[in-house]
């Protein structure tokens, strides 16, 4: 209905594998400043669908459209600079780097020079670099290896390099796995902020259901590939339809 202020909308994409309809003519939309939740059981297709959205798989049908512009069957790296930032589940941080120096390749842009962004990384960059440290509360670890980190401590490095990127939609893979619940609250509040500062708009599939139904504005619930339901957190938690699916009815 909101059709062009969509920062993302995908129309009937269905993925195959093989015999297997992993996901079946889904329809989703994303807002601008909305934090959206992708919720199903495992093997539901919530995977595949990101792998659609981000180029890494080619939909069999149906479209992607990002900022009202159709990017589908574009390559990855050409979606993902049109404005699309995609965190995994596991961190791919340079460990044998310091922490800034992570953040500043985050920001690279193809085409420019690595060895001089390193050496000498502008101003404003650096500034970006700070503000962003101090934003998931680890500016005191701008020197340290990025190894050295605890895995909690990588996955916010990792959430701030993809805001150096400065994406007009995020997607983010269970960033709740294997956080332990004490980190789990600091990264709910990092991402509540950074979507009201930071103005960043929200994909994210997750299995944990306190976490999700705390941070998301609406979700969408997949089951066996096909799109079930869709609502705010409250509505999501009184569908029948959802509560048979987790039962595996
Ligand atoms: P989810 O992320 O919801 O747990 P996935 O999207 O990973 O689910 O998987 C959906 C279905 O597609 C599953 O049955 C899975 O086994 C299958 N699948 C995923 N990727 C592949 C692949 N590359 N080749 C074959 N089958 C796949
Ligand atoms: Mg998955």
């Amino acid at each position: 209905p909101q059709g062009e202020r969509a920062v993302l909308r995908t129309d009937g994409v269905t993925k195959r594998f093989g015999g297997l309809t992993a996901v079946d003519d889904v329809d989703v939309e994303v807002q601008n400043g909305e934090i959206v939740g992708l919720i199903g059981p495992n093997g539901a297709g919530k995977s595949t669908l990101f792998n659609c959205i981000t180029g890494t798989l080619n939909a069999d049908e149906g479209r992607v459209y990002l900022q009202g512009q159709d990017v589908t069957d574009w390559p990855e790296y050409k979606i993902a600079r049109a404005g699309l930032g995609r965190m995994f589940q596991e961190t791919r941080i340079f460990g044998d780097m310091t922490v800034r120096k992570n953040l500043l390749l985050a920001a690279q842009e193809g085409g420019a020079s690595v060895g001089n962004l390193l050496r000498r990384p502008d101003d404003s960059l650096l500034a970006r670099t700070e503000e962003l440290l101090d934003y998931v509360d680890l500016g005191g670890l701008a020197d340290t290896r990025a190894g050295r980190l605890s895995f909690g401590q990588q996955k916010l490095i990792e959430f701030a390099m993809e805001l150096m990127a400065e994406p007009d939609l995020l997607l983010m893979d269970e960033p709740a796995g294997g956080i332990n619940p004490a980190m789990l609250e600091n990264l709910i509040q990092y991402i509540r902020t950074a979507n009201e500062d930071e103005e960043a708009t929200i994909f994210l599939i997750e299995h944990n259901m306190d976490f999700v139904m705390e941070i998301a504005d609406r979700i969408y619930v997949l089951a066996h590939g096909e799109r079930i339901a869709e609502g705010t957190p409250e509505e999501i938690q009184n569908d029948q339809r959802v509560l048979d699916a987790y039962l595996g009815r």
